[in-house]
């Protein structure tokens, strides 16, 4: 039994695997990202908030050491100083754990001697040299620097400044121990661009201030500088001493790195995403496969089904669920009309057969109803039905039609003599003589007992005369062993004949009359009607 092949068109865009696997994706998508903001969204405010609270404070201590680190070297830089100084500036530096270069100025900023990193003289001091300006800006090296500056003449000379530059390793160290993530940079500057000292593994040479009314100390900001340096960054002016002088410490780390375990978070969750949505879809479309292939293999059943085809199977699932149960009930519907169709042609066979053999008992009992049971010759009602059809005849088409009546000549006696039976053997013989003379266009019936009748189409009474004559001698020159006698018998008929003219009883009698003639003339002889429209 050929099996209907399962494999359907599911991969088109129209097939309802697609649309479901299209479905389960988009579901699962919209879950996955919803599930996925839920459990970062938390994530990302609490990274957030721990920003929010620890970058501002260290860098509030970070700006607090360093005002006190930078007061205390000022501090050392008045004493090594006072009460009056005459000293080197090689000296001063030796003995100093803050400074990395010094200068003398006078009060019109002019340079007078310098060692290390030398300072550019910071502007023209007043004398006596106000708080303020106790620790100045400066350059060194091309970088903008603080520096302390100390008053180093004594009072009744012209004012000359020693101009202290701070040890920059120093700085980046004690910036870098207040640093909130090894990875950014703690940095301190003036205002808010200009690096001047870096604590950190990759100082960048601006801290962006997003608007420029950012004030110091305003929490932490997001700062894209360019689109690849993405950064947070937090400020906090310096106290003390430069309280008010525009330096800031300054705290910044990449984006990336300041979130970076909410990216990590993220892009696992992602990448669970993926996977989950990908075996949700995969298992989608083997599930609905696994349902479709027999629900196809189904469809295209039916479709031979109404095409007039049982002769095949569909692919048993081997599964006991519901299409498991339909398809084997497919198949056994199917079993049982290819059965019934078994056993309808068996039985149209049958009824063929049957149809047949009525057919044949049909015709031999019609045959039978029309014939002669002794003489198998035409009986009376044939010959009366044939009689009606050529009178019909030949009112249509003016042929000439003739009637014969023959009767055995002393019939009775014979009978006497010899026996019933030897009288029907003579009847018998008696027909085969006469149907072996007729033409076959010729009708002869057995008309009664001993009687016999032609209907001769075509044939006038002259014809049916001759005929007549034709019989007569036929029977009578034959000769007939009758009974157990062994002696040959001569039989003789006489005959009436008529011609039809119009009138199917004066027909008859015309032809009985003339029967009656002949027997009353002798027997053994043919009379004609003597009907005088017979010309
Ligand atoms: P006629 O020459 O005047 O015709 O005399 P007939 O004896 O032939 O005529 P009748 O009518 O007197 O007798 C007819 C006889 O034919 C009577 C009947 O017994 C006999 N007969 C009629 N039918 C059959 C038949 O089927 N078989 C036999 N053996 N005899 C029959
Ligand atoms: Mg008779
Ligand atoms: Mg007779």
């Amino acid at each position: 039994m050929p099996e209907i092949d399962p494999q359907s068109e599911h991969l088109t865009i129209n097939s309802l695997v697609t649309k479901i696997v299209l479905m389960v994706f988009a579901g699962s998508f919209a879950a996955a990202m919803l599930v996925s903001w839920a459990a970062i969204k938390p994530t990302q405010e609490f990274i957030a908030r721990s920003i929010d609270e620890r970058y501002p404070k260290a860098v509030q201590h970070a700006a607090e050491s360093t005002s006190a680190w930078l007061s205390a070297g000022r501090e050392e830089l008045v004493r090594a100083t006072s009460p009056a100084w005459d000293g080197a500036l090689e000296d001063l530096l030796d003995e100093s754990r803050y400074f990395e270069g010094f200068a003398l100025c006078d009060s019109h900023t002019e340079f007078s001697d310098g060692v290390g990193s030398v300072p550019i003289c910071p502007p023209a001091r007043e004398d006596p040299l106000p708080e303020s300006q106790w620790i100045a800006t400066s350059l060194a090296n091309g970088v903008v620097v603080p520096a302390a500056v100390v008053r180093v003449s004594r009072e009744d000379e012209p004012a000359v400044y020693a101009v202290g530059v701070f040890d920059r390793k120093q700085l980046t160290l004690l910036l870098a121990n207040h640093s909130p993530d090894p990875r950014g940079n703690m940095l301190l500057t003036l205002g808010t661009g200009g690096v001047l000292v870096g604590g950190g593994p990759n100082p960048s040479t601006r801290i962006e201030t997003p608007d420029p009314g950012r004030e110091a100390g305003g929490g932490v900001r997001e700062s894209t500088d360019s689109p690849w340096r993405h950064t947070v960054n937090t400020i906090h002016p310096l106290g003390g001493l430069l309280e008010g002088s525009g330096w800031l410490a300054a705290f910044e780390i990449r984006f990336a790195e300041a979130y970076s375990s909410l990216l990590t978070l993220m892009r696992r969750v992602l990448l669970i995403d993926l996977v989950a949505i990908l075996l949700l879809c995969f298992a989608a479309y083997r599930i609905t496969s696994a349902v479709l292939n027999p629900i196809e293999s189904l469809s295209v059943g039916a479709r031979r089904v109404a095409q007039g085809e049982f002769e095949f199977e569909i692919p048993d699932p081997g599964t006991r669920d519901e299409l498991g149960v339909l398809i084997n009930a497919f198949n056994r519907m199917l079993q049982r009309v290819r059965t019934s169709q078994d056993e309808i042609k068996e039985s149209n066979e049958n009824l063929r057969t049957h149809n047949i053999k009525l057919q044949q008992a049909n015709e031999l009992l019609e045959q039978l109803s029309i014939t002669d049971g002794l003489t198998k010759l035409h009986n009376h009602r044939f010959f009366q039905d044939q009689l009606t059809r050529e009178i019909r005849r030949v009112e249509r088409a003016s042929t000439p039609l003739s009637l014969l009546l023959i009767d055995i000549d002393d019939f009775k006696s014979l009978n006497d003599r010899f026996g019933h039976a030897a009288g029907d053997d003579l009847l018998r013989g008696l027909a085969q003589i006469m149907n072996a003379t007729v033409r076959s266009s010729d009708l002869l019936a057995r008309y009664g007992g001993e009687e016999f009748a032609v209907l001769a189409p075509g044939t006038d009474q002259d014809g049916a005369y001759q005929l007549a004559e034709k019989l007569r001698t036929a029977i009578a020159e034959s000769s007939f062993i009758l009974g157990d006698t062994m002696r040959l018998t001569r039989v003789t008929v006489s005959v009436g004949v008529s011609q039809f003219m119009g009138n199917r009883k004066h027909f008859f009698e015309q032809a009985d009359r003339a029967l009656y003639r002949a027997k009353a003339g002798g027997k053994n002889c043919v009379m004609v009607g003597e009907d005088d429209s017979i010309g």
